[in-house]
């Protein structure tokens, strides 16, 4: 998608601070922080979003890909929060599905 900002990062196109990668994943540090830990878990094939998501290999790849990300970031023991926005309501912004990592502080329930 030459569109998509994300598919931009795979590409190498645009820079980001990547903190682990492998032939299906890439997973970058997010551009405006809400939590010391917060990475952004892509797959390298586009996907618009979880509502258009149809392989159930990749996303579940795409999970244990958050999973491995957290314990790198040092967060899997103290906790963290994995999030996945979808369309409108959720304020999806970009449309290539990403997993928020979040962690390093005490995060609040329910979100807003
Ligand atoms: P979402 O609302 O779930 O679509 O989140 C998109 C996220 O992408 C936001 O948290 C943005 O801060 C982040 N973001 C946008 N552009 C970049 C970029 N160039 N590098 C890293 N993160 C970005």
């Amino acid at each position: 998608m030459t569109d998509c900002l994300f598919c931009k990062i795979v590409s190498g196109a645009i820079a980001a601070a990547k903190v682990w990668e492998d032939g299906r994943f890439i997973a970058f540090r997010d551009i405006a922080p809400q939590a010391p830990t917060h990475v952004l878990v892509i797959p390298r094939q586009h996907v618009a979003s979880l509502d258009a998501a149809t392989d159930s290999d990749l996303m579940g790849g795409l999970m244990l890909a958050a999973a491995h990300v957290a314990r790198l970031e040092g967060v899997a023991a103290s906790g963290y929060r994995t999030v996945i926005n979808t369309n409108r309501d959720a304020q999806q912004a970009v449309f290539h599905v990403h997993v928020h990592v979040l962690g390093g502080r005490s995060l609040t329930w329910p979100p807003g």
